[in-house]
This record gives structure tokens, C-alpha cells and sequence, in this order.
């Protein structure tokens, strides 16, 4: 990640010379280059990762399983990774501070009816933990196919890697308590390859 962005601006230094253009406003010019896909897939993803933290940390209180709490901590770095990338392009930070609450108020009525439902059994909890993962991989694949920058891809591959280690694990634990799960957004091959590995 550093040397990438060394290169770039090295990339940058380099233009701005040839073109005469002074260096003043170097580090606006770059926030400019974000396209309105990839503010909106950046914004989008900081309040999803945050959602998925949040669930965990209330059906952790609920269910006093560490598997909760575990993985809420690595909500937390993913929603973390989320933010210093907008901190990067100059982007508005659209997480609240409360837990539970969110202003994409699709992400509001999904965190809504997640806990309801995570709420009413230990078992249910973990399902709806695989279903969380399983939206996640949805959206963060999305999220890659709309943009080319390293950076964003790197973050967002991370993301992905540590939801599909969630899954595994939610499965696992509900494989624990005689339950075989079945994808329900994810394809089963997919599936497959990501239980498999
Ligand atoms: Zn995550
Ligand atoms: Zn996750």
C-alpha cells in the first residue's frame, strides 16, 4: 500500500512537471479522481461493515458466544479500513457513533430486522451471521467490479477474504448444532470453493 501510493504520486510528480503545473492543491487533485460509483460504493461499505459489527455486538450480549464477539472485532477493522479510505478521497463519513443506528436507512431496516430475528435463538443468531457474510460478499464484489484503483481493491479484497473466514466459521458452529446451512444468495459453487478452502 505504501509503495503503491509512492508510485502514484511519483506517477503524478512526474505529470505535474512535464505540464508546468505547481503543486499546489497536489493532494485535492487526487481526491478528485473518485467517480461517483466509487464514493458511493466506498460510503455504502463503511455502514455495511459497521451493520455487521453491530449485529454481532448485540446477539453477542444476547447470546454470550465469543464467536460474536470475535468477529465483531473484525467488523470493527473492516469498517475502520472503510474510513481511512475516505479520509483519503476527502469523502464524508456517513457512520454514527451509536450502535444500532445508521443513516442509509436501507441499512437501518436490514439492522432492524436482523437482530429481531438473531435474537430469538442462539441458532437463529448464527444464521443470521452467515446471511450477514453472505450479503457482504454480494455487495463487496459488487463494489470491486466498479472500480480499478489498487487501493480500493486491496481494502476491499481483505474485506472479502475476512467474510469469507466468517462464513466458514458461522457454518462451522452451526454445523456444531446439527444444522447444514445452504447458501442462500452466494452461488453454490462458490459456496463450495470457499467451505472447501
Ligand atoms: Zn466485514
Ligand atoms: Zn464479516
Amino acid at each position: 500500500m505504501k509503495l503503491a501510493s509512492f508510485i502514484s504520486k511519483t506517477a503524478l510528480l512526474a505529470v505535474l512537471v512535464i505540464s508546468g503545473t505547481t503543486l499546489i492543491g497536489f493532494s485535492d487533485s487526487v481526491a478528485a479522481t473518485l467517480s461517483d460509483d466509487e464514493a458511493a460504493d466506498l460510503t455504502f461499505q463503511r455502514e455495511e461493515e459497521k451493520l455487521a459489527r453491530d449485529v454481532y455486538l448485540t446477539l453477542y450480549a444476547q447470546w454470550g458466544a465469543v464467536i460474536f464477539s470475535n468477529i465483531a472485532a473484525s467488523e470493527q477493522k473492516h469498517t475502520d479500513t472503510m474510513l481511512k479510505m475516505l479520509i483519503k478521497y476527502k469523502l464524508p463519513d456517513p457512520a454514527l457513533s451509536e450502535e444500532g443506528a445508521f443513516t442509509n436507512p436501507s441499512l437501518q431496516t436490514k439492522y432492524d430486522e436482523l437482530v429481531v430475528y438473531g435474537r430469538r435463538s442462539y441458532m437463529d443468531g448464527l444464521y443470521v451471521g452467515a446471511t450477514i457474510e453472505e450479503i457482504d460478499m454480494i455487495d463487496i464484489q459488487h463494489a470491486l467490479d466498479r472500480t480499478k484503483r489498487l487501493d480500493l481493491r486491496t481494502a476491499y479484497q481483505n474485506l472479502l477474504e475476512g467474510s469469507k473466514n466468517h462464513l466458514r466459521a458461522f457454518v462451522a458452529a452451526l454445523a456444531a448444532q446439527g444444522i447444514v446451512y445452504e447458501p442462500q444468495y452466494i452461488s453454490q459453487e462458490l459456496y463450495d470453493a470457499i467451505l472447501g478452502s
